[in-house]
């Protein structure tokens, strides 16, 4: 495979950017080797600079479910920038996607369009703060909410201790209003509740876990996490800004029938732009600006070519489209656990709705500790090795991976082909 152009382009970007990329996980530091410079994507395919192919398992960290460049989408954006690419306003496109969002997700009464999953959860937790008059906030260990202050913490020393900054320039003072449990641990969550109850204003969390590996939570686990919230006054903010329209039709609320208070919106709901979106109960919204006190804003919110974009991927994403993506990831993953067993690698394979993930580990995988005792060598050189026949998946055991409504059983049957033999000659 020539990767001239790609090695080329990530010299140049390193001029420019820290790392030659605009997010850190693009620079494969997990799996090593060169980071793909895309020139094009179309359908379930990537095309890199040097004309190399890729089966895209990734979809742009998942937005693309339609699959990239659809069609009838891209008629519709194109449409759309010819009224002019934003007005500071608002538009009637904004109700409409607002209008299909509450249509499918009821306890979605009221929400706000932001630009960002990162901006969606940020307001979230001010809004939880602001309500209940409390400053701290439960988040778990491994779950990602985007990289505001107030989320990038670590566990302090031992369980239920207020959280330490994981990055430098998060306050400590900020890093200590965040609570770090273990996920999936019914008996810290307890304790945490029944020493810090009365000062908690939300509990934050994936439902189904995407950003250490792909890893649900225990049906009994966030049924807890809903029940204490409720009984102790603080707000339940699911974070779906991953599994929204992709764990299941409905999300992760609708898996394990459980009604948040607040919910965050991205990735899909923006068809590949940037766009997300925070919202619940009526009673909590309408204490945002302009009916309430909690200031909220953004220049580029509601921006039309983002509504459209929004609009003509969800109208078009129909339950039965999405059990068809399902049966495919189903097809995949038996392929997976099948391959496993015949190459005698230790591997656990998770999926939900279009989303799957895998482990190199002997032990199912239920909170962030297990996903690291995963063997990542062994990942990184499968990483790679598929890479080269064509398959591009997340470059990190820690990161979920997507199907789209384009990957044809070809391309899962390219797909299996192309593990057997990695696998064959990692383990072999
Ligand atoms: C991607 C993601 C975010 C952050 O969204 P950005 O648009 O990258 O800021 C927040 N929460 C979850 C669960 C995510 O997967």
């Amino acid at each position: 495979m020539n990767l001239e152009q790609s090695q080329q382009a990530f010299e140049a970007a390193k001029q420019i950017f820290p790392g030659g990329v605009n997010s850190p996980v693009r620079a494969f530091g997990a799996v090593g080797g060169t980071p793909r410079f895309i020139d094009r994507a179309k359908g379930a395919y990537l095309y890199d600079v040097d004309g190399n192919r890729y089966i895209d398992y990734v979809l742009s960290w998942g937005p693309m479910i339609l699959g990239h460049a659809h069609d009838e989408v891209l008629q519709a954006v194109k449409d759309s920038v010819d009224k002019g690419t934003s007005y500071g306003a608002p538009s009637p496109l904004e109700t409409r996607l607002g209008q299909l969002l509450k249509a499918r997700l009821p306890y979605l009464e009221r929400l706000r369009m932001v630009s960002s999953g990162t901006e969606a959860t940020m307001s979230a937790i001010r809004l939880a703060r602001g309500v209940t008059k409390r400053d701290k906030i439960i988040k778990f260990i491994g779950c990602y909410h985007g990289h505001s202050d107030a989320f990038l913490v670590a566990a302090g020393s031992g369980l239920a201790t207020f959280g330490q900054p994981n990055s430098p320039g998060v306050p400590i003072g900020t890093a200590a209003d965040t609570i770090t449990l273990p996920y999936n641990d019914r008996e810290a969550l307890k304790a945490c509740f029944e020493a810090h109850g009365q000062d908690i204003a939300g509990l934050i969390i994936e439902g189904i876990a995407g950003n250490m590996g792909l890893i649900p939570a225990d049906e009994a686990f966030i049924k807890d996490c809903r029940e204490l919230t409720r009984q102790y006054g603080a707000l339940f903010i699911l974070d779906e800004v991953m599994t929204g329209f992709r764990a299941h039709y409905g999300g992760a609320a609708a898996v394990y029938g459980i009604e948040p208070d607040l919910v965050c919106l991205g990735k899909v709901v923006g068809g590949g732009f940037p766009m997300a979106v925070f919202g619940g109960k009526k009673v909590y919204m309408d204490q945002i600006a302009p009916l309430g006190a909690v200031y909220q804003a953004g220049t580029l919110s509601g921006n039309p070519i983002a509504m459209t974009a929004g609009y003509e991927t969800l109208s078009r994403l129909s339950p039965e489209l999405f059990d068809q993506m399902e049966q495919q990831v189903k097809i995949l993953c038996q392929g997976l656990r099948e391959l496993a067993a015949k190459h005698q690698v230790p591997m656990q394979v998770v999926h939900r709705g279009t989303m799957f993930g895998f482990f190199f580990n002997d032990q199912p995988v239920r909170q962030f500790s297990d996903a690291a005792e995963s063997d990542h060598d062994l990942f990184a050189k499968v990483h790679q090795g598929l890479l080269k026949r064509g398959i591009y998946l997340a470059p990190s055991q820690y990161e979920a991976n997507f199907i789209s409504a384009a990957h044809s059983p070809e391309d899962i049957e390219e797909t299996l082909v192309a593990f057997d033999q990695v696998l064959g000659d990692c383990h072999g």
